[in-house]
């Protein structure tokens, strides 16, 4: 009997997954057997992850894509449908960040982080709906953050985006479980990547507090996301749905 965690004959398409947490779940689902599609904006990001989920054996492809231009991010969904004659997983996990203080920020930079980190999700999910609908079922993998739970001064409009990202997750869950479509969200902690790396090793004081404060003694990687991501787009988790998972050392449990 096959593995509850089996994803042989799955095809998955991972948001911003050309780097950072989503490269990490792409390469988690392809090593389950998956077939993976990347999208992201960045052409030469995207070639290097093409390579690198190749170079796991399995079928692979990646999109040159914005998520927040509307017509681009449903043509996307249709296009691995096309590709690969199916859509099991949709994994929402690009986004953005800009620290702005709440009383100086352009609608702008509103508008545009709402666009790509919440808006886009519900378009993609939209778009995903019917296909995994008549392919019996499927599994929605959304991407929060440690502010979807907290805020902070310079954040509001990410914390925003992330905490609709939570509300969104529960309200599909609820609408399509009927469809045997399973849509869970994972709460990354403080994890190394392109998005952290200022942060990071912009101030030895912010690195240190992250660890202090996170039980698991570290920063994250994004290796930590392999299997919480292949736990949630398997039928191992066909019985969870609306589920919010923390990823994060244990960040959100200390004060
Ligand atoms: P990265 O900056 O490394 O990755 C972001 C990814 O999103 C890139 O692949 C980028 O590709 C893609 N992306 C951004 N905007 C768009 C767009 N408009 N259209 C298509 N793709 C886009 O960051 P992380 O890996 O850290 O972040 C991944 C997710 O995890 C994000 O949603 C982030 O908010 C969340 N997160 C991260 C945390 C962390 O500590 N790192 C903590 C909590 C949440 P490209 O530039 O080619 O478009």
């Amino acid at each position: 009997m096959a593995s509850a965690f089996d994803l042989t004959g799955r095809v998955a398409l991972v948001t911003g997954g050309n780097g950072g947490i989503g490269l990490g779940i792409a390469r988690g689902l392809a090593k389950a057997g998956a077939t993976v599609a990347v999208a992201g904006r960045n052409a030469e990001k995207n070639a290097e992850a093409l390579a690198d989920l190749k170079a796991l054996g399995g079928a692979a492809d990646a999109l040159q894509v914005d998520v927040a231009d509307e017509t681009a991010c449903r043509a996307m969904v249709a296009d691995v449908n096309a590709r690969f004659g199916r859509l099991d997983v949709l994994v929402n996990n690009a986004g953005v960040a800009r620290r702005t203080r709440p009383e100086t920020m352009s609608l702008e930079i509103w508008n545009g982080i709402l666009a790509t980190n919440l808006t886009a999700v519900l378009v993609a999910c939209q778009a995903a709906h019917p296909l995994m609908k008549a392919g019996g079922g499927g599994k929605i993998i959304n991407i929060g953050s440690m502010y979807s739970i907290f805020g902070a001064p310079y954040v509001s409009a990410y914390a925003v985006s992330k905490g609709g990202v939570v509300q969104l997750t529960k309200s599909l869950a609820a609408a399509w479980a009927a469809d045997n479509i399973q849509v869970n969200v994972i709460l990354p902690g403080w994890i190394d990547t392109d998005m952290t790396r200022p942060a990071r090793t912009g101030s030895a004081e912010f690195s240190d507090a992250v660890v202090a404060r996170t039980p698991a003694g570290r920063w994250g990687v994004i290796d930590d996301f392999e299997g919480p991501a292949v736990f949630l787009a398997s039928p191992a988790s066909d019985f969870v749905t609306g589920a919010v998972l923390a990823v994060d050392g244990g960040y959100s449990i200390t004060g």
